[in-house]
């Protein structure tokens, strides 16, 4: 059976979100983003409240929320601003691979510090020269006794100021390509660690996006996340899990333009009648709406697919790439309802439509994502392959062992 609706709790958490984000982040968004100011007060608050952290687990002081919950605030913070909700929901790239892949020490001592105070992580996988290509990263990991040295730089690195650790990936087998990254947790205090840059974006312009430089920097050897030269895997992995939150924070997005664009249309007078009278008018936004219920039918999708332990690499990049690529024809389109009010800052939609365009670019492009579903359409993989999801085995072993004769 297939049901579109959501449980009592779902849909209380989807309320304090949405009251988080009109009561706490729409009054200041703009303000923000004309600063390019840090939201130190709003990421407290939300930490206060329940909002951040959504998907880490009980055992290490987080709510244990699905997917499907996380996409649900996430939506509600792209609504409110997708820039702010692009910080608070940061931390969830950079705990993933943690919670996949450290050791019960590492997840008490990284994920603990997440929920015991307002702290942040972030996810250091791009570097100048390697970009969609993470196989050409040049930063090193080295053995040395019971340590590992690094050293590399990593950019675009969401939260990188403002991070107590980062998951770092680095080359362990230099010769491999992307079979020889490994990845690993670093303390932000550790000797070498510097932040060398804040970039100053076109949009979302109140998340932190930095540069950080890791010169020979010695962490315990206990700071390996999985297995060695197995980090590449861990990404993907990790990508699963958070493609359908950036798809959801870009519905958010569209769905804030949508709704300015449809109330202007109904307040703007031209040729003796509101503009939504034009059918031009009205079709637009009756395709903003369509791209909208559909975007978020695919985060819903893909979430719900791995909530229930199955692979959902397909479903992700469906989402991320559709919800994106929605995103950015209806914040475009809002700019054009607006006429050349939309160009202008004291409207509202200029913004959106600046914040849209990186929903196509970071965690994989667009381009990017139809490699993938290209890729899985045309060379599928059998469910036992290398990138098969933890919860995955799980059911498979059970399954073989209901099925195996006592
Ligand atoms: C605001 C912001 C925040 C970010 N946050 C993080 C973060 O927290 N952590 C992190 O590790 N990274 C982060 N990133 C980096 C982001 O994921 C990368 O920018 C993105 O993956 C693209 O890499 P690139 O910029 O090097 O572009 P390139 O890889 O150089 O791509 C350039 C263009 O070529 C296209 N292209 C490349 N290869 C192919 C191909 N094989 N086929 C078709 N087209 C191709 C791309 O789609 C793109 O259009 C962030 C970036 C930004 C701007």
């Amino acid at each position: 059976m297939v049901d579109f609706t959501l449980t009592d709790e779902q849909k209380d958490l989807r309320e304090l979100a949405h009251n988080f984000a009109e009561k706490e982040i729409r009054p200041v968004a703009w303000e923000y983003d004309r600063d390019a100011t840090w939201p130190q007060e709003i990421v407290e608050k939300a930490w206060e409240v329940g909002l951040m952290n959504a998907e880490l687990p009980e055992e290490y002081g987080g709510p244990g929320l699905g997917l499907l919950s996380g996409c649900l605030i996430e939506e509600e913070m792209g609504w409110g601003c997708s820039g702010i909700g692009t910080s608070l929901m940061a931390n969830g790239l950079a705990a993933t691979p943690v919670i996949l892949g450290g050791s019960e020490e590492l997840k008490q001592q990284y994920l603990g510090m997440l929920t015991e105070e307002p702290k942040l992580a972030s996810f250091c996988l791009t570097e100048p020269d390697a970009g969609s290509d993470v196989g050409g990263m040049k930063t090193r990991a080295v053995k040395k006794g019971d340590k590992w040295v690094i050293s590399g730089s990593k950019c675009f690195i969401t939260n990188g100021s403002h991070a107590s650790w980062y998951t770092v990936y680095a080359k362990t087998d230099p010769d491999a390509g992307h079979r020889g990254i490994s990845a690993f947790v670093v303390p932000r205090d550790a000797d070498g660690v510097t932040v060398d840059k804040k970039e100053d974006k076109l949009g979302q312009r109140a998340s932190d996006t930095a540069l950080i430089s890791f010169d020979e920097v010695e962490i315990p050897a206990g700071n390996l996340l999985g297995e060695e030269n197995h980090g590449f895997k861990l990404a993907m992995m990790t990508l699963d899990h958070t493609r359908p939150g950036v798809a959801a924070l870009g519905v958010g997005v569209a769905r804030a333009a949508f709704e300015f664009a449809s109330e202007y249309s109904k307040e703007r007078v031209q040729f003796g009648v509101p503009i939504a009278m034009h059918q031009a008018v009205a079709f637009m936004i009756a395709d903003m709406a369509t791209k909208i219920e559909a975007a978020r039918l695919l985060v819903w999708q893909s979430a719900v697919l791995l909530d229930q332990g199955r692979r959902n690499t397909l479903a992700a990049s469906h989402a991320k790439r559709f919800a994106a690529d929605a995103a950015m024809e209806v914040t475009v389109d809002a700019v054009q309802v607006y006429g050349g009010y939309g160009f202008i800052k004291e409207y509202p939609v200029e913004k959106l439509m600046r914040d849209a365009k990186i929903m196509q670019l970071y965690e994989g492009t667009s381009q990017i994502q139809r490699l993938v579903i290209a890729r899985e359409i045309l060379n599928p993989r059998p469910p036992d392959t290398e990138l098969q999801t933890k919860q995955e085995t799980e059911i498979q072993e059970k399954a073989q062992k209901e099925a195996t004769p006592a």
